[in-house]
């Protein structure tokens, strides 16, 4: 029998995972990439003889035996432990300079709130026997597309020690239950872990048992290392990645997707167009909105997003000690860097890989969200734009000198990328990096992967995966060929495969 033809549309991690998977399933894959690199969000760049991480802080399932890692083996990554796990979650650091140190294991976690917060004892008791109940929780290896009654008895059976966390706090946010605690400052720190409000505690508490379960590591390499180990795999698994092809229209015939239609003008042909790219313009441009409804229409209107970054990467002519790898600055008053005006941010030290530094020079990244509107009027004024950049670069050197002192000699080299650098080289509505907002009502929800009234086409990534990431957004991936092959009658293959090797 031919094999059938896939087009995907992005080489971000989503849709690398599903050409590799769809590929050793015994498609034939064809993947379109706008930029001349892949990774998409997942990636880091390299300047002047630095390499500056773009993304990853930690990621599920890097470290053996853990949950997600048979996933990520199947891939050929991480055979061997390829992660370190951090003891700490981050540091938090006042505007005095006094910190405090969230430890990743729970019950150091629970000993250090209690000795400092004694007024807190009984919330701080739930909140952290919480995090030890989600420890357990596994993600099931079958899409819900394809569960049957016995499997959902099975998932029924399994969430059941859950079941009364999803009851009282399925509907609560991060910052409504940090209103339990009497104490300020706890209450600041907890906000302050992932640093949005309006995150779900479920997913909170989820994060958290990774970072106990000591399953939320670094790769070593970090963003582009991943990225590019993917992409090795799919080319050895027969997949054709065509770079610097932008996809402008996605071709339909009788309410079927027959192909893609490219920026250059040519049209390429398969039996099945999977987009991984952005999640509103694959709908309302490459399919020019013809094939939705008053729920997709609804999400694209009103549903929130993670706010985009700015990053702003420092080379170091050599190392500097005050810096751990996740320093959270939090400022009583907000400060202001060129124009915006600023309430906490990350520093992060990568001194703790050392296959990222090359002699004893080193990399710290200062991270903070910022309105993507404000980037988007700005960025049509070029000079405007560059004036804006060059403002904040010397504005977060100079604050940086202040909190550390003695940084500001070692600084050689300063980078930015704003709103409009990650919307630019990944398309992402609103610069967001993570696609939708993890809420209360979105949490455990997966949106169709489909489009109403289109055969033959599929969405998979951080676009209909709520809350993004990037193992969830290659589970969804894996799914999805799952889905593929049952629809075809075969049976699904993701054997072992290669090491992690750049
Ligand atoms: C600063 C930052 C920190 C993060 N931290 C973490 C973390 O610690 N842990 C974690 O798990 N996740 C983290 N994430 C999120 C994670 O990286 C993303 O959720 C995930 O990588 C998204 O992958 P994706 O493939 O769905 O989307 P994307 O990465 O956006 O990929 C989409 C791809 O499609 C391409 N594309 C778009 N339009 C077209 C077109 N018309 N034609 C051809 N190609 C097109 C884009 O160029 C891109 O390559 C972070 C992200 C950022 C930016």
């Amino acid at each position: 029998m031919k094999q059938k033809k896939i087009i995907i549309v992005g080489a971000g991690i989503a849709g690398l995972t599903a050409a590799c998977y769809a590929a050793k399933n015994g498609y034939t894959v064809e993947l379109f990439e706008m930029h001349s690199k892949c990774g998409g969000v997942c990636t880091g760049w390299n300047r002047k003889g630095y390499y500056f991480d773009g993304c990853l802080h930690w990621l599920v399932g890097a470290v053996k035996n853990k949950a997600g890692h048979s996933m990520w083996n199947e891939l050929g990554l991480f055979k061997n432990n390829g992660a370190i796990q951090h003891t700490e979650i981050c540091t938090m650091i006042n505007e005095d300079n006094s910190r405090f140190v969230v430890p990743a294991y729970i019950d150091a976690f629970e000993r250090n709130l209690l000795q400092r917060y004694p007024e807190d004892t009984a919330v701080i008791r739930e909140f952290c026997e919480a995090v030890r109940v989600f420890t357990t929780m596994r993600i099931p290896d079958k899409p819900r597309e394809l569960m049957k009654l016995k499997d959902i008895f099975k998932l029924m059976k399994n969430m059941k020690p859950f079941f009364p966390y999803f009851k009282r706090f399925g509907k609560s946010s991060v910052g409504e239950y940090v209103e339990r605690f009497k104490n300020q400052e706890l209450k600041r720190y907890l906000l302050n872990i992932i640093g949005v409000k309006e995150f779900s505690l479920l997913a909170f508490f989820i994060v958290l048992s990774y970072f106990n379960d000591g399953n939320a590591g670094w790769p070593l390499g970090g963003s582009e290392r991943l990225a590019t180990a993917l992409e090795l795999q799919c080319k050895k698994s027969g997949v054709t990645i065509d770079y610097n092809c932008k996809v402008k229209k996605i071709i339909t015939e009788k309410r079927r997707a027959v192909g893609v239609e490219l920026e250059k003008g040519t049209e390429k042909h398969s039996d099945i167009v999977i987009s991984a790219a952005d999640g509103y313009a694959t709908i309302y441009d490459m399919l020019e909105g013809r094939f939705t409804n008053k729920k997709i229409n609804d999400r694209y209107k009103k549903a929130k997003l993670w706010q985009p970054l700015i990053m702003i990467s420092l080379g170091l002519t050599s190392g500097y000690e005050g810096i751990t790898h996740a320093d959270i600055h939090i400022l009583d008053k907000p400060i202001n860097i060129g124009s915006i005006s600023v309430n906490g941010m990350w520093v992060k030290n990568y001194f703790f890989d050392a296959s990222l530094q090359t002699g004893s020079r080193s990399v710290v990244s200062v991270f903070f969200p910022s309105s993507f509107s404000f980037w988007d009027k700005l960025s049509k004024n070029r000079d405007a734009y560059k004036r804006e950049k060059d403002k904040i670069k010397m504005d977060i050197v100079n604050y940086l000198e202040t909190r550390y002192p003695g940084i500001k000699a070692k600084i050689k080299v300063v980078d930015i990328a704003t709103p409009i650098t990650t919307f630019r080289y990944t398309g992402n509505r609103q610069g967001s990096f993570e696609g939708w907002l993890l809420t209360p009502e979105n949490f455990a929800k997966q949106y169709k992967k489909t489009l109403p009234g289109l055969k033959n086409f599929y969405m998979t990534g951080q676009w209909v995966q709520p809350g993004g990431g990037v193992s969830a957004v290659a589970k969804c991936s894996r799914d999805l060929v799952q889905i593929l092959c049952r629809k075809d009658k075969k049976e699904f293959k993701a054997q072992e495969s290669y090491d992690y090797k750049r």
